[in-house]
């Protein structure tokens, strides 16, 4: 038998470590024949600890909110007996011809992954993410020796730009165009740069893949290296993110142990070195070019663009930079092919997008589902709805860049473009979901809040400016604000959006102009009956 404990970081928050510790100690202490392993975030954060039983043959049955004590009853009831612990299971996942249980839910009936395609979380929960074994078992490495045993470099960037991939971090910007920059670029030296520094509050897309399937990031970036002509890259994570880092170094140094990494990969004479650089949390750091000045050592701040990092980028070489999930993706691509991802998706946004789910909503996790699906369809049907069946008020999109959207905005599906036009942005992926409790003055403060503190202050719209706003939006809150408060705020939203010399201050009055758009009686509601 095979019982797996979920190991991500939300799985190890919720208590896994310590049901693995009982699960060990019953296993040694009975000295029984049970293969225990570990995974990564299977996406039902909700759930966690998660642990998955499988005997040989059968149905694997995930059960949720196992603990140290109720553990010992699927060795008794489900290993031992035989017989899944019907009222700890959630849902079973039939592979290989296994024999499936009656009356546990099949996981493609169950509601929080009827409407997913998994691409990049197919690893997810499913392999061990400290493996490389378990990485090839699933295809892991066949995108890397399929490019190198023919592909041309043009042809590699081809297969990306007929996926219709774009940037998943937040700007949509099309992957392959942006591969073909660099690769156009003179220079004999080149570098690959993947953005790990995830700082959008609620959002933890990163740090899952990184988690769960840090080999996918690998080979998407030895993938690029080929592709553009580079021969070292840079892996940017934040240090908050220690788990990923852990998992990342011995990805690195097994994939160099194979060959797949570093001097003459697969004996083709193609060379190429990844290093890790953990970033000390400031947040514009996620800003490309305040990134590459943190890399050479200097003080995260934003350059002038242009030149472009596609020009001039790390140490003034061409660099490419897209983020863990657009990395991820091209493995799947490669193997699979760019047309097989743009049969996903709309016309302009093809393939599948990972969310993260928190806020008032019953499923909060991890997700991956179409481009084009309502956002609707998100919060109801994959994330089960409004927590106590409250009524829905908002949905926060995108982070601090992105916006605030209302009831009347549920059915738009999620792309680039009609985020864009409601005044919220993908971003690279969190959704914040709100109640009718919640009030949307105090969220636009704490998302202005958060980029104030964050500016970098090189500018002055986004140094100045981003106090006075946040003065006055707090004036209003405390109940002290005036009529013409809503008017100048929106004056100074706009004038910092045009003048912010980096996307921080460019973004950094969306919250309040989407909420402003949206939910001005509210603001009226604080100054006119002040409170
Ligand atoms: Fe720094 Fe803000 Fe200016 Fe960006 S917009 S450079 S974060 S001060």
């Amino acid at each position: 038998a095979r019982v797996v404990v979920g190991l991500g970081t939300c799985g190890i928050a919720a208590g896994g470590d310590k049901v693995m510790k009982a699960l060990q100690a019953i296993v040694a202490g009975r000295v029984l024949d049970i293969d225990v392993d570990f995974t990564s975030c299977i996406g039902m954060c909700y759930a966690e600890p998660t642990v998955e039983v499988a005997l040989p043959g059968e149905a694997s049955v995930i059960y949720g909110d196992v603990n140290p004590e109720n553990v010992i009853r699927l060795i008794d009831e489900h290993v031992i007996g035989k017989k899944p612990v019907e009222d700890m299971a959630i849902l079973q996942i039939v592979e290989n011809g296994a024999k499936a249980y009656e009356g546990i839910t099949l996981m493609e009936d169950y509601d929080f992954y009827k409407m997913q395609v998994r691409t990049v979380t197919s690893r997810l929960g499913r392999t061990n993410p400290e493996s490389i074994v378990d990485y090839i078992a699933t295809g892991g490495y066949e995108g890397l020796e399929k490019i190198l045993s023919g592909m041309t470099q043009q042809q590699v960037i081809d297969e990306i730009k007929t996926s219709g991939l774009r940037g998943r971090g937040g700007g949509g910007f099309p992957t392959g165009m942006k591969w073909q920059f660099t690769h156009n670029s003179p220079g004999d030296k080149k570098y690959i740069v993947c953005n790990a520094d995830e700082g959008d509050p609620g959002a933890f897309m990163d740090r899952s893949v990184l988690e769960g399937d840090p080999h996918s990031v690998l080979e998407g970036m030895i993938i690029a290296g080929y592709a553009i002509g580079a021969d070292e890259g840079y892996i940017y994570v934040r240090a908050e993110y220690p788990l990923a880092i852990h998992r990342l170094n011995l990805a690195i140094a097994q994939a160099e142990e194979i060959g797949m990494l570093g001097e003459n990969i697969l004996d083709t004479g193609f060379n190429f070195k990844l290093r890790i650089k953990a970033g000390a949390g400031a947040f514009v750091c996620g800003e490309e070019t305040a990134l590459l000045t943190s890399i050479e050592g200097n003080r995260g701040m934003p350059r002038v663009r242009p030149p472009f990092p596609a020009v001039k980028g790390l140490w003034e070489k061409p660099t490419n930079l897209n983020n863990v999930e657009t990395y991820a993706n091209v493995p799947f691509i490669i193997r699979k092919g760019g047309e097989w991802y743009a049969s996903m998706g709309t016309e302009k946004s093809k393939g599948s997008k990972v969310f993260c789910l928190t806020g008032k909503i019953k499923n909060t996790g991890l997700v991956e589902v179409p481009m084009g699906i309502s956002v609707r369809d998100i919060i109801y049907k994959v994330g089960g709805g409004i927590q106590d069946d409250k009524k829905f008020k908002a949905v926060q999109a995108g982070g601090p860049s992105g916006g605030c959207l209302p009831e009347e905005k549920l059915d738009l599906p999620v792309d680039y473009d009609s985020l864009n036009a409601a005044g919220a942005i993908m971003g690279s992926g969190g959704l914040v979901v709100m109640d009718e409790t919640t009030c949307m003055v105090d969220v636009a403060r704490f998302f202005l809040n958060f980029t104030q503190a964050e500016s970098c202050g090189k500018c002055t719209p986004c140094r100045e400016g981003t106090k006075r706003m946040l003065e006055t939006l707090t004036r209003i809150c405390e109940g002290t604000g005036k009529p013409e408060d809503i008017e100048t705020l929106e004056r100074m939203g706009r004038v910092i959006t045009k003048t912010a010399l980096c996307g921080l201050g460019q973004t950094c009055a969306n919250p309040i102009l989407s909420t402003m758009r949206y939910f001005k009686d509210e603001y009226l509601a604080h100054i006119n009956d002040k409170r």
